[in-house]
């Protein structure tokens, strides 16, 4: 049998593992923080329409500069994110993954580098592999924030294209201070200058303000949304980014032609017209993430403050062992493979329920 590693793959992608949560048919699934709530009826008969109008034109390609939706991403940035963004300054793609993927082929590649600070969203490391940027681990806190001296220091010392930040962070639901990503940004100007990644994949869930105001009059600076989380359409794979519009100009060399199907642009506008709906899911959520901190910690777990839509909790001496004693209640949560902790994603209140009662049963035999 031919395994991956006979064929003549280029070297960096040899002996590594694909991303992969499993995915299990169990009753209660809390492992990839999606979003619990199919979206409701009234929109489902909306996309239906909006598609049905959109195949009518399938013939041709779609709009390749998907203008009408990210007019309509941009009104919703400057409604909700606190600063006015126009049509030049968003741009859309197939989930934020793909977004990462074009600012990584524009100003990463072969011979540059990129940074995250670790333990975070582990694709921003797979996908500067995948186009060839070298990868660098940065170092955070024990209590899982960012040690902004120590990473200012290896910014400088070793002067990476990218800076990944991401707010709040996944998987540990850390929420980056503004004060820190201006830190991180001055080190990244003085280094080169280097384009500096926000990644608010979670900023709806967040306590704390999106950091999208910073943007303004620094060129350099890029942050990524995306429709998965927040909207609660993960299988729709619609994400953006908002930044200077010469960011918009450049990623535009790398994209592929009409990567935005018609359909996936008539789906997000669909879904954008049930954003106050949506958002309403969002504020049950947030409640409900509250409420699984506060029931892990009286079980007398330590818990990581979350800003969201999941919560990292432990400590565990043996996380993988902990991982499958939760599983055999009948409850799939996440082993990120960060030592001592397991994630779990904030679900439905009956959901919630059933993992809290899963995290007591487990207790007393794994922390
Ligand atoms: N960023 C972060 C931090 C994430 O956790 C995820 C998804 N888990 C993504 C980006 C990618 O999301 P998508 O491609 O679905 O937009």
């Amino acid at each position: 049998m031919t395994r991956i590693d006979d064929l003549p793959i280029r070297d960096e992608l040899r002996g590594h593992s694909p991303y992969g949560a499993p995915q299990l048919d169990v009753p209660v699934r809390l492992n990839t923080n999606e979003n619990p709530y199919p979206l409701p009826e009234a929109l489902v008969a909306r996309i239906a329409e909006r598609v049905a109008e959109a195949a009518r034109g399938l013939n041709r390609y779609p709009d390749r500069d998907a203008v009408e939706l990210r007019t309509a991403l941009a009104a919703y940035l400057t409604r909700t994110a606190g600063h006015p963004v126009g049509l030049a300054q968003v741009w859309a793609a197939n989930g934020s993954n793909e977004i990462i993927q074009q600012l990584l082929q524009t100003f990463g590649g072969p011979g540059r580098s990129a940074i995250g600070f670790e333990p975070s969203y582990s694709m921003h490391a797979l996908i500067s592999r995948g186009t060839g940027t070298g990868w660098i681990s940065g170092p955070r806190n024990p209590d899982f924030t960012i040690d902004v001296s120590a990473a200012v220091r290896e910014i400088a010392e070793r002067r990476p294209e990218v800076v990944f930040v991401c707010s709040p962070n996944n998987p540990t639901g850390t929420a980056v201070a503004a004060e820190t990503v201006l830190a991180l940004y001055e080190a990244a100007q003085a280094a080169r200058p280097s384009l500096v990644v926000v990644d608010e994949a979670y900023g709806e869930f967040s306590h704390q303000p999106s950091l999208l105001p910073l943007v303004e009059g620094r060129p350099h600076l890029v942050l990524t949304r995306t429709m998965s989380k927040a909207f609660g359409a993960a299988g729709l794979r619609l994400g953006y980014l908002a930044a200077d519009p010469a960011v918009v100009d450049a990623v535009q060399l790398v994209r592929l032609p009409y990567h935005l199907s018609a359909v996936t642009q008539a789906t997000a506008l669909a879904a954008l017209e049930y954003t106050d709906t949506l958002l309403g899911y969002v504020d049950q959520l947030k409640a409900e993430r509250d409420r699984v901190v506060d029931g892990l910690r009286a079980t007398g777990y330590d818990v990581v403050d979350s800003d969201g839509n999941f919560v990292q909790f432990g400590r565990f001496a043996d996380s993988h062992a902990a991982w499958e004693a939760v599983l055999a209640h009948g409850v799939l949560v996440r082993d990120n493979g960060v030592p001592g902790w397991l994630r779990v994603s904030v679900g439905t209140p009956a959901e919630n329920d059933a993992f809290l009662d899963a995290a007591r049963a487990v207790f007393k035999d794994h922390s």
